[in-house]
């Protein structure tokens, strides 16, 4: 007899395959890290913090330094430790056992893992031609749904949904709409504007992409005072080290070291997905995010992406059905784009799709 839930014996173990003597291009991470001299003066500042004392929980430097970014009051941030935290608390606090939650299929796993874990059910709506949003379809079944959730762009596909159908989505539903935006600096535009008209809208974000911090572990989400003040009971006190909020109240403050990955992200992401339309064997999928999702046609995903990875390259491969024939590659520097771009070549090279 098990000692856990069924809905966790039932659960797959998240695994992710991080061997770091390869190219890695399968996290959807930054490839640059944060410079050396900013390192030492985040560990002068960290010499300067009590680590004795609890973290301030709130409204604190960080989330001072959030709001200036965002230029949302600090009253409505709310910050955690990553947004995946912050999507479990937000399950947590909306929805009971047997609630419906709606959302895109495929996503961002996470939704899928979290409402199974709570025994939430996840009403995934199939993404259309060229994983398109089907923004009609969200909105008839977001009618009695608890709560929405989109990634926007999404991931793994890198598609996106305009800021009028999230407005039709907010107007249709009576729960929340979530609108996770973990890839919208590379995208350059984000739904922020919809926070003062629509009361049920909440919109998450991260540090772990173009802020090249998925290492500290920092996600936010802005909303509504009530909103956050009713999420911040829902979530564990002090998930946010004094680490976490030191690193990333110096990063906060470098703007231009954002800016660069994302200026390089978007002219790799233009130049590889030229290149790979060049390639007979594969078929990418525009992406507003930091990766291109891409159909390999004549032979299976997982064979492709073993022979990628016996060349050093390590890319995304998926189990669900829906990306049976799909990998997904995270931009990465110049150079990496290059080696992956060559062992695609080498390995698709004379086969026809
Ligand atoms: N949302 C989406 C859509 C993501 O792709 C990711 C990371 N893969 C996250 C949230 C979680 O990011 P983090 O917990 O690092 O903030």
């Amino acid at each position: 007899m098990s000692r856990f839930q069924q809905s966790v014996d039932g659960i797959g173990a998240y695994v992710v395959d991080q061997d770091a003597s390869l190219i890695k291009l399968n996290q959807n991470e930054s490839s640059r890290d944060v410079p050396a001299a900013l390192k030492e003066e985040i560990f002068e500042r960290l010499r300067r913090t009590s680590w004795n004392r609890y973290p301030i929980d709130g409204s604190g430097a960080l989330e001072e330094k959030i709001a200036a970014y965002t230029g949302h009051p600090v009253s409505g941030i709310l910050a955690g430790n990553g947004s995946n935290e912050l999507i479990q608390t937000l399950f947590v606090a909306a929805c009971s056992k047997g609630d419906r939650v709606v959302t895109a299929r495929p996503s961002f796993s996470v939704y899928k893992r979290v409402a199974g874990l709570l025994g939430v059910v996840l009403d995934e709506i199939p993404l259309g031609l060229r994983f398109a949003y089907d923004a009609d379809e969200v909105i008839r079944r977001a009618k009695c749904a608890r709560m929405v959730i989109l990634a926007v762009p999404n991931n793994p596909t890198g598609t996106t949904i305009s800021e009028k159908d999230l407005e039709r989505i907010a107007r249709a539903t009576d729960g929340l709409l979530v609108i996770d935006e973990a890839y919208q600096e590379f995208q350059g535009t984000n739904a922020q504007s919809l926070l003062s008209r629509y009361e049920n809208v909440v919109i998450l974000r991260t540090m772990s992409k173009a802020w090249r911090l998925a290492g500290a572990r920092l996600g936010y989400l802005l909303g509504r005072e009530e909103t956050a003040r009713a999420l911040s009971k829902a979530k564990l006190p002090f998930s946010v080290d004094v680490f976490a909020r030191t690193v990333t109240e110096a990063v906060l403050e470098r703007r231009d070291l954002m800016d660069e990955v994302v200026r390089t992200v978007r002219s790799e992401r233009e130049r590889l997905f030229r290149e790979m339309e060049g390639i007979p064997a594969l078929a990418p999928v525009p992406s507003a995010a930091n990766f291109i999702l891409f159909e390999v046609k004549n032979r299976p995903a997982r064979s492709f992406f073993q022979a990628l990875r016996d060349k050093g390259v390590l890319v995304r491969v998926y189990d669900e059905p829906d990306l049976r024939n799909y990998l997904r590659v995270t931009i990465g520097d110049p150079a990496e784009n290059d080696a992956f771009l060559a062992a695609v070549r080498e390995i698709a090279g004379g086969e026809r799709a």
